[in-house]
């Protein structure tokens, strides 16, 4: 058991938040190999349809970790409790 302020709980982080982790996981993983094109651009596909690359500024390694991040992101901004302060701001 943990106690913050005047709130008790028994679970550092809630159910809805840990399925949320478990969804962006499930939902976002590389398929297919590595694709490598004539121009030099190497590309993965994303199982949610996205097609991760790298880019004239950017590695293919630093899209899939933004991709990720990302999703983890949208998945546990949607799921996170009312109220709760926020870095970035829902619509
Ligand atoms: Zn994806």
């Amino acid at each position: 058991m943990r106690q913050t302020g005047s709130v008790t709980t028994d679970e550092p982080v809630s159910a809805a938040l840990r399925d949320a982790k478990a969804r962006a996981r499930s939902t976002h993983y590389t398929v297919g190999t590595l694709q490598t094109d004539g121009d030099g651009t190497v590309w993965l596909e994303c199982s949610c349809g996205t097609v991760l690359r790298n880019g004239p500024t950017w590695t293919l390694d630093e899209h899939v970790r933004l991709h990720r991040a990302e999703a983890k992101y949208l998945e546990l901004s949607t799921s996170a409790p009312v109220g709760i302060p926020r870095l970035i701001a829902l619509p």
